[in-house]
């Protein structure tokens, strides 16, 4: 059987940014120590139900470095050993540069963590401060370079388009800094209005660009990245050759993988499931939410279309042990004259101008 992913969720933050709907609460020291029992317990857990080997591991959150070196050794140590994670796999890590002191990524090596992941978001600081960020340029760099130092040869930053008062100048500046860090890896995501986030109460006080106007930074970005060589390999992802995130492939391209912590989601069997957002009922019962049966054709296409590569044929029939329906490729083949889809003799795919529109384009091939 092919290697899961696994993805642990470490909800603490220093304090809730406006825009965020990632589950996250205010850190206390406390709390964490029984979270990583709980965590550890948790891993021991899956480990017997499922028997499966991991090849990647992804600490994402809210802020994972907040939890501290310690703690995250021993999560980290527990999962490679629970799901007999080698020394190939890729193992990330996210980091908030506002704190970055808080744990030492030097002891981290050594376990295995090779890949970090970057929360910069801009590096204008009239922009952070908009996010209500609280670090600074100078915070990012010293991340980079504590990093790098320590052995860390896989460097993702998260940039952020639609903040408003962005210019394509002021991107222009924040896009310079990753190329002359020399990233090997940039996630490039559109600010959205969530509900239940402060920016969702005060929206009609927010002046943001308007649609045409993040179409065009997004359009900037994936010029101006290919430019500087990267690849983009999915609506919001920009890598190196070879430097893609393993482990988010994998919700991708529909494989396999298991979330531990409150709101991390899972896809095991063919089946879809999660912990509901709420930290205290993971730690004290850690009840199982279900979703709907998971792996349908339908399924496969709308997140195959995410990627930069599409569909390929040949992989949907070793998949399925059928051909491509010909239904999907009728009704893609009206947009191929627009520029926002591509068709091969191989694959279907959408451009960069189609994932601008790939919520309703995916939604019209598929139904
Ligand atoms: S630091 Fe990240 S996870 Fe935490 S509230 Fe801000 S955006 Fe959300």
């Amino acid at each position: 059987m092919k290697p899961i992913g696994l993805y642990v969720h470490i909800p603490f933050c220093y304090k809730k940014c406006p825009y965020c709907d990632f589950y996250s609460l205010c850190n206390n020291e406390d709390i964490m120590d029984k979270y990583t029992e709980s965590i550890c317990k948790d891993a021991a857990f899956w480990s017997n139900k499922l028997r499966r080997k991991a090849d990647t591991l992804y600490l994402g959150g809210g802020t994972p470095n907040l939890l501290g070196s310690e703690r995250l050794y021993k999560i980290i140590s527990i999962l490679k050993e629970k799901f007999c994670i080698d020394d190939n796999s890729e193992i990330t890590i996210e980091v908030n540069p506002e704190s970055y002191n808080s744990f030492k990524i030097e002891n981290l090596i050594n376990i295995g963590v090779n890949r970090i992941s970057i929360g910069m978001q801009s590096i204008n600081k009239i922009e952070l401060e908009k996010l209500e960020r609280r670090h600074s340029v100078e915070d990012i760099t010293k991340t980079i370079r504590i990093a790098r130092g320590s052995g860390i040869k896989n460097i993702s930053l998260d940039i952020m388009l639609g903040i408003s008062e962005q210019t394509k100048n002021s991107l222009k500046e924040t896009i310079n800094f990753c190329v002359s860090n020399q990233v090997d890896h940039i996630s490039a995501y559109i600010l959205k209005i969530e509900k239940g986030t402060l920016y969702y109460k005060n929206k009609k006080e927010l002046t943001l660009p308007d649609e045409d106007e993040v179409s065009s930074l997004y359009l900037y970005t994936c010029d101006e990245l290919r430019r500087h060589g990267f690849i983009q390999y999915e609506i919001s992802n920009f890598a190196r050759q070879g430097k893609e995130s393993k482990h988010n492939l994998k919700y991708w391209k529909c494989e396999e993988y298991l979330g531990l912590g409150p709101s991390a989601h899972s896809f095991i069997n063919g089946k879809r499931f999660y912990y509901s957002s709420n930290l205290n009922e993971y730690i004290k019962s850690k009840k199982i939410l279900h979703d709907a049966e998971g792996g349908s054709e339908e399924e496969y296409i709308m997140l195959n279309l995410r990627l930069s590569n599409g569909i390929n044929y040949v992989e949907f029939k070793n998949r399925f042990g059928y051909e491509f329906p010909s239904k999907y490729y009728d009704k893609a083949q009206k947009y191929q004259k627009y520029n926002i889809i591509n068709i091969t003799d191989n694959s279907i795919s959408l451009t960069p101008q189609g994932f601008l529109l790939s919520n309703k384009l995916i939604s019209d091939i598929i139904y």
